[in-house]
């Protein structure tokens, strides 16, 4: 809590109401905790003020052999009654409630701010001056108190409390007012990058099919263009030729003279970013989507580099629901070490799609396919929000990136354990404290010794052994995206 009231800063600020809201809060989520919330084993991270905003529930387990499922290309794109009257919307832990997702577009509709009132802050006068609920809504703590407002609605209706909350990373680095509607862009120019990596054969091959015939991606108002990224190691159907594409886009590569002497996929950076960038220019291209595969077994998932791109958000919340009851899970990562810079981050929305388990030069039509209707709903997406549909606000459950965790190793560097049995083919699966982590040539068993319940991902990715990387552990979060339209 401390966190949190570190952004109140009224010059009138009621004596004691950040603690008296504190308490409320605490209250209301052991209420929920005790009536709602079925233990598991992320009960043991749940605990501190500081991850009050974290939805922690076990979120359903993710599906790889929901890969093989039942696709269907040509469904219908979702229309804004499956976001606003759906069963499923109202229920789903997704997504806030149905009454208060109806409540604020009502709000919307008219064009008024909400009043906030609470009780407990004068008994006289229980609604905040006008001056001051404005102010809620223009800071970032009207966040706070709409989480008051959803917890005590939680609690009326007995709904699950915790997912209903608007939620922020733990650093306590934003809090989202969930009445905000931010007003973007068009998305006119999108780009397909397959072959960033070239033995990574589901989006080569996709991307060679729509250079040749690109009627499957186009969109009314949207220019797709499906691009091969690093031709070179396409041909030698090998990783990369000199160094690794999509760590290439930094901003000394991008920027370093021009010359045949610079590695391949330097000169070839250089020219994508001339091309679909320049990165972080109002030029760049709107979207990027970039097509890899996993040797891992992690399913469908899409990965972004920002919690505070909205629009994405609204993106992943929409594929999530029109590709259902297939899987589809969000990776996030933001983790200042261990970002990096991807061909994709050019663009203004950068989205990588990371679809497995498959084999380095092997193509899985399971594989294929998965990936195929995953980027037809996201290009649904946008020709929806560029023909003004306005997407309401969600949640969006993603799994943060937290540390990378390499092999066990000998003083001469070489690798002396491999990846458990227990832990093999378990992405996204709990990893607690004292479980089996890797097991060494003789049959020895080593734990993982970390202070709470991770989630593994990117389990034994072939590519990774050079990266010192066995997998990178995360941590699940609800991320609230704001309703969003076109401008
Ligand atoms: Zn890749």
């Amino acid at each position: 809590m401390t966190r949190v009231s570190s952004y109140l800063n009224w010059t009138t600020t009621p004596p004691g109401y950040v603690e008296k809201a504190s308490r409320y809060v605490k209250s209301s989520m052991r209420q929920g905790r005790d009536d709602e919330v079925p233990e598991g084993p992320a009960g043991a991270d749940r605990d501190s003020g500081d991850s009050l905003f974290i939805t922690q529930k076990p979120v359903p387990e993710a599906v790889r052999t929901g890969i093989r499922t039942r696709y269907s290309q040509w469904a219908k794109p979702l229309s804004p009654r499956d976001f606003e009257e759906s069963d499923e919307n109202k229920e789903s832990s997704d997504s806030d409630d149905g009454e208060s997702q109806s409540g604020k577009v009502q709000r919307r509709k008219k064009n008024v701010l909400p009043k906030f009132s609470f009780p407990f802050l004068e008994e006289k006068k229980p609604e905040l001056l006008p001056v001051h609920n404005k102010r809620l809504h223009s800071y970032l703590v009207g966040g706070f108190f709409e989480c008051v407002r959803l917890l005590r609605q939680g609690c009326q209706t007995k709904k699950d409390v915790e997912s209903s909350l608007p939620t922020v990373d733990m650093d306590g680095e934003h809090i989202s007012p969930l009445s905000d509607i931010a007003s973007l862009e068009e998305a006119r120019r999108v780009a397909i990058f397959g072959g960033t990596h070239g033995n990574e054969m589901s989006g080569v091959t996709l991307v060679n099919l729509w250079v040749k015939n690109g009627a499957e991606i186009q969109r009314k108002g949207v220019e797709t263009k499906p691009f091969i990224t690093n031709p070179k190691a396409v041909e030698k159907c090998a990783r990369y030729v000199d160094t690794d594409l999509n760590r290439a886009f930094t901003p000394e590569n991008l920027s370093a003279p021009r010359g045949d002497n610079q590695p391949y996929e330097v000169q070839r950076a250089q020219e994508i970013n001339r091309i679909f960038g320049p990165k972080g220019s109002p030029d760049a291209y709107d979207v990027i989507f970039d097509l890899h595969n996993t040797t891992s077994n992690m399913g469908c998932t899409l990965i972004l580099e920002s919690s505070k791109d909205h629009f994405n958000l609204q993106m992943m919340n929409y594929i999530k629901k029109a590709i259902a009851p297939s899987s589809c899970l969000v990776l996030l990562n933001e983790h200042p070490l261990l970002k990096y810079s991807t061909s994709r981050s050019i663009a203004k929305h950068p989205v990588g799609l990371e679809v497995g388990p498959q084999p380095q030069g092997v193509l899985r039509s399971n594989i294929f396919e998965a990936m195929r209707v995953i980027l037809k709903h996201a290009l649904d997406f946008i020709e929806l929000f560029n023909e003004g549909m306005e997407f309401p606000s969600c949640t969006v459950k993603v799994f943060r990136v937290l540390e990378r965790i390499d092999y066990p190793r000998d003083a001469n560097g070489n690798i002396i354990a491999m990846v458990h049995p227990n832990l093999q083919d378990c992405d996204w699966e709990p990893l607690n404290p004292g479980d089996p982590m890797f097991q060494t040539f003789d049959g020895k068993t080593i734990r993982f010794q970390g202070s709470g319940t991770v989630y593994p991902t990117f389990i034994n990715e072939a590519a990774y052994y050079e990266k010192q990387q066995a997998f990178v552990t995360t941590r699940r979060e609800s991320l609230v995206a704001s309703s969003i339209r076109k401008v």
